[in-house]
């Protein structure tokens, strides 16, 4: 018995698993046929548990949600005030000026990545090679035309936009990258900048790794002038406060920024209104204790780990003369394979 509905054209031209659901598939084969043990070094989660500052934040909310005086129902769609304030600050502190009425706090960036195009007709998209799946995957699911950018030895893995067709695009930027770890300057992402503006294109700019770029590596693409009209943004909590379990994260979406004449904020703003109910209070509140100034500097502690181990190897590759991107600005290193 089948029932009589075609599935997606577009669902059924996918590649049959999700990139990392492979990985898994492979690696629980090469155990039970080799048994041993793997230092998985493939996906990105964290491995350090959450700041217990963090963890009592959440528990504190958790126990006002089961008083009569203080329980909360659905939370607001795009975020309590609260947290809307606490990433405002943070890209003040950062030297960029975004309002709280520009930010839609959300449950990751998966989710608000994948989601965020469906508020737009058919597209042609740019997609850095290698790169986090979710661009490409959600691209195909719409029958967006993909073109991808390759990232390699002569570029830095960091391709440009010299000589790409003039023409509008959805332009992906992950910045520093998952998995190259590489990482655009300010000059690099002007230029992208530049050619969006130029295109009429849009820039759609994943900074979950935001927290480990130092100078001159901007944290944020509103540092880049004309920014506000070309480019939303992507945060996440996952890498920089260990939020993998937890979830949450927002996106930017400038006011200054319009299509056709119709404002892309209120479009996003009338997709989640119409197909998301918000963040959970104690998630928000840990949230917003991350992002306060103890909260940061415990975050920064176990950011500050990772770093140090992708230095050490990148130290050991460069010792042993492997050519090698990442390692810095970067929880990544993207080595290569020396006989191939
Ligand atoms: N963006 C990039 C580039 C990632 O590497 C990841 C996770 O590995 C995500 C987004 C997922 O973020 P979230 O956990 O907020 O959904």
């Amino acid at each position: 018995m089948s029932i009589r509905i075609d599935p997606s054209p577009y669902m059924t031209s996918l590649t049959e698993n999700y990139l990392f659901s492979e990985v898994r598939a492979r690696i629980n084969g090469f155990l039970s046929r080799n048994g041993g043990e793997i230092i998985n070094l493939g996906v990105g989660d964290v491995a350090y548990p959450l700041p217990l500052l963090i963890a009592e934040e959440m528990e504190r909310a958790a126990a006002e949600l089961a008083d009569n005086a203080r329980f909360r129902g659905y939370p607001p769609e795009g975020g309590y005030d609260f947290l809307k304030k606490a990433a405002s600050d943070f890209y003040f502190k950062h030297g960029a000026r975004v309002c709280e009425d520009e930010i839609f706090i959300g449950v990751g960036t998966k989710s608000d990545a994948s989601a965020f195009t469906e508020i737009f007709g058919k597209a042609d998209v740019i997609v850095p090679d290698p790169v986090y799946p979710v661009y490409a995957d959600s691209a195909a699911m719409r029958g967006d035309r993909v073109l991808f950018l390759k990232g390699e030895k002569e570029n830095g893995f960091l391709p440009m936009p010299d000589g790409q067709e003039r023409k509008p695009w959805i332009i992906w930027i992950c910045s520093p990258n998952n998995p190259a770890g590489s990482a655009y300057d300010g000059a690099q992402l002007s230029s992208w900048v530049n050619f969006a503006l130029d295109t009429g294109s849009l820039i759609l700019f994943d900074s979950a790794y935001s927290a480990f770029a130092e100078p001159p590596i901007p944290k944020t693409i509103y540092g880049i002038d004309g920014a506000k009209e070309c480019a939303v943004e992507f945060f996440s909590f996952s890498k920089f406060a260990g939020f993998t379990n937890l979830r949450c994260s927002w996106v930017v979406v400038p006011n200054a920024l319009k299509c056709r004449g119709a404002r892309v904020n209120a479009l996003w703003r009338r997709r989640q209104a119409a197909k998301f109910n918000g963040v959970c209070y104690p998630v928000q509140m840990a949230a917003a204790a991350a992002l306060a100034e103890e909260g940061e500097r415990e975050c920064e502690k176990i950011v500050s780990v990772y770093k140090e181990n992708a230095r050490e190897i990148s130290g050991f590759l460069k010792e042993a003369g492997v050519w090698h991107t990442g390692g810095k600005h970067s929880p990544y290193v993207w080595a290569e394979c020396p006989r191939g």
